[in-house]
């Protein structure tokens, strides 16, 4: 049995760091221009929902998309 060593730069160096002290790989920056149903206002969002805040606070819910939710993948 021959036990070889990996380098460790094959390692992931960052294995030993508690999940919050890893630095984020994937840097998820969805953000895109939207207009708000409720108040017409144009603004830049990396939220789901095109409702600004003031308006979701209204409670205006954002009209049914035609396009259906793409799945994660
Ligand atoms: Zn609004």
């Amino acid at each position: 049995m021959t036990e070889e060593k990996q380098c460790s730069c094959i390692k992931n160096p960052f294995a030993n760091l508690p999940p919050g002290m890893r630095p984020k790989q994937r840097k998820k920056s969805s953000l895109h221009k939207v207009t708000c149903p409720g108040c017409s206002r144009e603004y830049w969002t990396n939220r789901i929902t095109d409702v600004c805040f003031d308006c979701e606070k209204k409670g205006v819910s954002a009209p049914e998309k035609t396009n259906t939710k793409r799945t994660k993948g």
